[in-house]
């Protein structure tokens, strides 16, 4: 599981500016970055990815043949962009997905209904040129308007960045729904509690749980933090000698 998190605009296109002065691209470029802490913390492998400065077109070219060369790892990609609005007052959180996906749809209503509704928030159909030229669920996240000065000032708070990022985790959570892999060894199923979870391209299983069901033993030295597993192939085939060794060195 890998999301890819693009901070939109660059620092040669910076994006709207708020009305005291704070750009777009800073502004979820912050964002990127706790939303980055944020799905590590719930074990979710990401990469922030920034368009190189100079032509806005060809930098968003070059962005997304960056993207797409990485298809066979990546699953999820949101863009973070603010919204703009003649109405100051404007307020919201809007998602764009890409117009006829199902999935980058799906994508979308799942992280916007963690979100406050207002009168200007909402998901929207959009044919935004990265959303076209992603190969995988990809939404454009406009995480606020920050063309309304109270929005702006909001934007600077690290709780209102965690807050967003929370809810962005949340919709992410939503959409790839519960890890359900099943484990079996040698044809039957062995039941894990916790369940069976991919982490960084790991399926992780409770050692223990996994250990036993080969047949070996485990042992914990909580003091020490020791974990050993003990196979009883060594044990059988040298018994007499290996024992004695073993409980020298436990005592050293
Ligand atoms: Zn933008």
């Amino acid at each position: 599981m890998k999301v890819i998190i693009n901070p939109g605009h660059s620092t040669t296109d910076p994006g709207v500016m708020g009305p005291t002065g704070l750009y777009e691209h800073d502004a979820v470029t912050t964002v990127a970055q706790v939303l980055q802490e944020a799905l590590h913390e719930r074990r979710i492998e990401s990469e922030i990815l920034v368009q190189p400065g100079g032509n806005p077109q060809w930098a968003l070219n070059h962005l997304m043949e960056q993207v797409n060369a990485r298809q066979s790892e990546v699953d999820i990609f949101i863009s973070l962009h603010c919204a703009a609005d003649k109405q100051r007052e404007a307020y919201g959180t809007r998602v764009l997905y890409l117009e006829d996906s199902e999935e980058s749809k799906l994508l979308a209503e799942n992280i916007q209904k963690h979100f406050p509704r207002t009168l200007w928030s909402g998901v929207q159909p959009s044919q935004e040129y990265i959303l076209q030229q992603a190969r995988f669920p990809a939404v454009v996240i406009e995480i606020d308007h920050i063309t309304n000065p109270e929005v702006e000032m909001l934007m600077s708070l690290p709780a209102w960045q965690e807050k967003v990022a929370d809810n962005i985790v949340n919709g992410i959570f939503d959409f790839i729904g519960p890890q359900d892999i099943r484990l079996f060894i040698d044809g039957q199923e062995i039941y894990s509690d916790p369940v069976p979870q991919l982490v960084y391209g790991d399926v992780m299983v409770p050692v223990r749980l996994l250990a036993e069901a080969l047949g070996a033993t485990v042992e914990w030295d909580s003091e020490r933090r020791i974990l050993s597993i003990y196979t009883h192939r060594t044990s059988e085939e040298e018994e007499p000698s290996e024992t004695p060794a073993l409980s020298e060195a436990s005592q050293a």
